[in-house]
């Protein structure tokens, strides 16, 4: 009896340790895992997540089927670790022709799991403990516990937004960046800036004057550029989607990422990559082989012949990457016009398949708790999707902790649904203004 009884105490003992390295402190908590949850249990209409309800595109599917059984079974084994060949050659060629430069598909480019992983490789191979990072707000969450997880340490720089005077619907270009503060984040200490052009969550294109301010001050402080262009063919109006690593200065330290997720509407496939000089990406190569090593060869595959299709076509109307900004701008003012019309206040975005709009008309419906840790648009949606089964995600999720609560009349739908979705979306909001009203 004795022995087994200090055998259990020193089993005991061994479990008091802490477990939880300290870099994951205070970075448990995660917006997605939260309002998926919620969004799958009460939702009628999910506007929440970011990810198409229609099907990817016909030409992108087959060549997903012909690569799964047509005939060539070493498919189904490992390619090479930074990216299947066809797919980091056809990647190469289509960069050539964005920023007018010669790229080596085996140096230049390297295809990861998703943006995601992607973002990850850069903040990894780039950061070091006591490295500043400027991240732009509002910003896609995963940016700053990725900085943190690298030992860095983020400095947040706001989009602050100019309300129109002349009572037209508020845009996305209305929110700027204001040219001093942004220089004042600048020093010694900063390794890098993360810019996301077109941005999730408020749709904003920069335009090249903000990029030039931004690329201006990376040369002067010899700063780097992680920048997230995972919606690079969503623009609208006749916008255009400039690259940053094509201005003066920015190529050589530029890491442009970009998602076939967004690009070919199948985010499921979890296939990114980044497009860079060697003098980064050979960095990036160190993390990739020695955490995931290779993405799925099959995906690589049908990707890469998605590209092929596309290079084909580049700029005429078959083009998909065409024909999905055209379908989605649709979409954009069909949900415009809903929210508009029901005095949910849309900001009106010139890329993504975001929009922003204010909750303020309803916020009666929905009362404030002050004693509350948690933001009110946070309440807000939990709310909506409970109470009226439509899902969005609140704004506040895309600020850090210090500015969370300047932003929280303000929520995020998703507009990359079919027509029926979005009109369910409608009707939904018709019955509640109606509600409200009578
Ligand atoms: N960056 C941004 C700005 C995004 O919105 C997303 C996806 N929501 C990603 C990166 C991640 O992309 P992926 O699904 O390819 O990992």
């Amino acid at each position: 009896v004795k022995a087994s009884n200090s055998l259990s105490f020193s089993l005991q003992a061994k479990m008091s340790r802490p477990v939880q390295a300290r870099r994951l402190e205070g970075i448990d908590k995660n917006i997605w895992v939260e309002f998926v949850k919620l969004a799958a249990t009460y939702s009628k209409v999910n506007l929440g997540q970011g990810f198409p309800d229609f099907p990817a595109p016909d030409f992108l599917t087959e060549a997903f089927t012909r690569a799964l059984s047509g005939g060539n079974h070493m498919l189904h084994q490992y390619t090479r670790a930074f990216g299947h060949p066809p797919l980091v050659k056809v990647l190469a060629q289509f960069f050539e022709k964005l920023l007018g430069r010669d790229l080596d598909p085996m140096t230049n480019v390297m295809v990861t799991v998703g943006a995601y992983q992607a973002l990850f490789c850069c903040f990894q191979a780039l950061v070091d403990e006591g490295d500043e990072v400027i991240i732009i707000e509002p910003f896609f969450d995963c940016y700053e516990p990725m900085v943190k997880m690298a030992g860095g340490t983020p400095v947040f720089v706001p989009l602050r937004p100019n309300p129109p005077k002349d009572g037209k619907l508020m845009s996305s270009a209305d929110w700027q960046l204001d040219p001093a503060e942004l220089a004042s984040k600048f020093s010694e200490r900063t390794k890098a800036i993360v810019l996301n052009s077109p941005n999730n969550p408020l749709g904003k294109v920069f335009s090249r004057g903000e990029l030039g301010l931004i690329a201006e001050l990376c040369v002067k402080h010899d700063v780097l550029c992680i920048s997230d262009e995972v919606y690079e063919w969503l623009v609208y109006d006749g916008k255009q989607h400039i690259r940053i690593a094509s201005l003066q200065g920015m190529w050589d330290r530029t890491v442009i990422i970009g998602s076939a997720g967004k690009t070919f509407s199948a985010t499921g496939w979890k296939v990114g990559w980044v497009v860079g000089p060697n003098r980064l990406l050979q960095h990036l190569r160190t993390v990739h082989q020695n955490s995931v090593y290779h993405c799925a060869t099959i995906a690589q595959e049908a990707v890469a012949q998605g590209f092929q299709r596309e290079l084909m076509l580049y700029g005429k109307p078959e083009s998909y990457f065409v024909q999905l900004s055209k379908e989605l701008q649709q979409k954009r003012d069909w949900l415009v016009q809903s929210l508009d019309g029901v005095g949910m206040k849309p900001i009106v975005p010139e890329g993504t398949y975001f929009l922003v709009a204010d909750i303020s008309q309803f916020k009666s419906d929905v009362p404030d708790v002050p004693s509350s840790d948690e933001p009110y648009d946070y309440r807000f949606t939990k709310w909506m999707v409970k109470n009226k089964g439509l899902a969005a995600i609140p704004l506040s999720a895309f600020y850090s902790e210090a500015h969370k609560n300047n932003y929280t009349n303000l929520i995020r739908f998703c507009f990359a649904k079919e027509e029926a979705t979005l009109k369910a979306a409608n009707d939904i909001l018709q019955k509640w203004k109606q509600e409200k009203t009578s």
